[in-house]
């Protein structure tokens, strides 16, 4: 759930075909293991990324929440500059829609670091209601081309080590990923597309 664990090494993703099987066979591995990108070091919450009130709400609504599963966080330095990486070309529209004295919603974390959603099985929500970032993380996207982070941890990186033996081993459509990320895009509240102005209303302007 961090932003991200290392650097982000680029390669070009081609879609192929469906199904997530390899991606949940890979991170049940990973979960056995240690700490997985659902866990993060207590201390480093405002490290963790954004949430949007598109994303809250879909898993309000599946869980029956009425409260509780976030917290207001501050877009701390330390947080905009994270988004400043995750963005490099936009950081303009980073300061705005996550300007200095305000706040944005984060994932509940335990007093271990773990997400309040983890359980021992894994994740409890289901793919399609789980937020954007954690359906494309290890990948992310950058003027247009799949990438991947590069945590020390992530076995599904250091097994497939490029985008493309990334893709294989988690069996995970590279066009579904850039659909996620262009989803994960307009939740947030950027543009359609890197470089476009703002259309409005920026749907993830939280707490502007
Ligand atoms: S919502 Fe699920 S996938 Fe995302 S960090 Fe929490 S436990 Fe992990
Ligand atoms: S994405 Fe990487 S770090 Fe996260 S559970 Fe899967 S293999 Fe582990």
């Amino acid at each position: 759930m961090r932003f991200n664990g290392g650097g982000v090494d680029a390669g070009q993703g081609t879609p192929d075909g469906e199904g997530t099987r390899g991606r949940t066979y890979v991170c049940a591995r990973c979960a056995g293991l240690g700490p997985t990108c659902c866990e993060m070091s207590p201390g480093q919450e405002e490290a963790c990324f954004p949430v949007s009130d598109l994303e809250r709400q879909r898993i309000s609504d599946h869980l029956a929440l009425s409260r509780g599963g976030f917290v207001e966080e501050r877009n701390s330095r330390a947080f905009v500059t994270n988004l400043h990486r995750l963005f490099p070309r936009e950081r303009r529209v980073v300061d705005a829609l996550f300007p200095a004295r305000g706040t944005h919603l984060r994932l509940s974390t335990d007093a271990r670091g773990r997400c309040q959603f983890l359980a021992a099985a894994g994740c409890i929500l289901p793919n399609e209601v789980r937020p954007y970032y954690c359906r494309l993380f290890p990948f992310w996207v950058v003027s247009g081309r799949l990438c991947v982070f590069a945590p020390a941890g992530c076995l599904a990186h250091r097994e497939g080590r490029s985008v493309a033996g990334m893709l294989e081993s988690l069996d995970v459509p590279a066009a579904r990923l850039l659909d996620l990320h262009s989803r994960l895009r307009l939740a947030w509240g950027f543009p359609p597309e890197e470089g476009m102005a703002f259309v409005t209303p920026a749907l993830a302007r939280l707490h502007p």
